[in-house]
């Protein structure tokens, strides 16, 4: 029997549900100015027209943290909030960043990349797909964009791919019957660690990462331009767009460019 898990049609091993050919992003969290921050800004004696609202809730937040630093809550240069910004970037004063941050959910994602993302330590959450509490025998394949490019080739892979996948469900097929003197939870979790030993890199992996804005900028920095990482910078691209409309100031020296080979690139441009 089939049920839906997002785009995922569990239970459905037919091979044109078996392949994802882009990556997806989907805001689940971002940080907002509260109410009560007003409070802060008369308890320290600035008019109420000094806390400006931005459409950008989240610099607006990075823009009284900082405030904090010298209490300049009342603005008396006049400064806008984008100018406010850029110039903490500028000078490097980039711990007040740390304040806002966002979550996001991205599918149609392979497991190498998520690997690749996991690494990044500081100021960054994660939760991923379980390969031990969810069944993949009808999991999704990220096809590699260098195969998008060269189509002649995708035959032989998807033929490989499926392969590998057909191994992975008659392990768990056959372990499922074998004796053991597991319950069966640790059972059910015995035989698809066994049978996932199988999966290629590229499986599909949902992954749920929050960063705070530093993290996130440095991850676009050391990330977004890697030529031969395909995969990354298509996903640093949209990051980027996305954190560019969340908050265009943070994320002000960073552009998207196009390459060569038709994929995005992402690269700190000089501020
Ligand atoms: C092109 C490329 C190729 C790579 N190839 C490989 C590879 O072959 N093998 C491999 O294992 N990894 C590889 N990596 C991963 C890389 O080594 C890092 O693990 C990964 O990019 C995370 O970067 P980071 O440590 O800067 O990030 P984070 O862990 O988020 O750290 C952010 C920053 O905090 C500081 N920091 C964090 N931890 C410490 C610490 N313990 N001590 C001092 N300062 C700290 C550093 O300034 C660091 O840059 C590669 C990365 C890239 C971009």
């Amino acid at each position: 029997m089939k049920k839906r898990l997002g785009n995922l049609e569990i239970g459905d091993q037919s091979e044109t549900a078996a392949f994802v050919d882009a990556p997806q992003l989907f805001v689940l969290a971002r940080s907002e100015l509260a109410d009560s921050a007003k409070d802060l800004y008369s308890y320290f004696g600035a008019a109420e027209q000094s806390l400006r609202p931005s459409p950008h809730s989240a610099e607006s937040v990075v823009e009284a943290a900082g405030r904090t630093c010298y209490l300049s809550f009342a603005n008396s240069s006049g400064r806008s909030t984008t100018d406010y910004i850029e110039n903490l970037v500028r000078q490097g004063h980039e711990s007040v960043l740390e304040h806002v941050s966002w979550t996001f959910v991205l599918t149609g994602v392979s497991r190498a990349f998520t690997h690749q993302m996991v690494r990044h330590r500081v100021g960054f959450a994660y939760s991923q797909l379980s390969q031990q509490y969810v069944d993949h025998r009808s999991i999704r394949f990220v096809i590699p964009s260098e195969l998008l490019m060269n189509p002649d080739l995708l035959p032989s892979w998807k033929g490989a791919v499926l392969a590998q996948r057909q191994t992975y469900v008659d392990l768990v097929e056959s372990l499922n019957s074998a004796q053991s003197n597991l319950g069966s939870r640790e059972r059910v979790r015995s035989m698809r660690s066994a049978a996932r030993s199988v999966l290629p890199n590229c499986v599909e992996a949902v992954i749920a990462v929050t960063g705070n804005a530093r993290s996130w900028r440095h991850f676009l920095e050391v990330r977004g331009s890697t030529e031969g990482d395909i995969e990354m910078r298509r996903v640093c691209a949209l990051l980027l767009s996305t954190l560019k409309q969340e908050a265009p100031s943070i994320f002000f020296d960073f552009a998207q460019q196009s390459f060569g080979d038709g994929w995005p690139i992402v690269k700190k441009i000089a501020s």
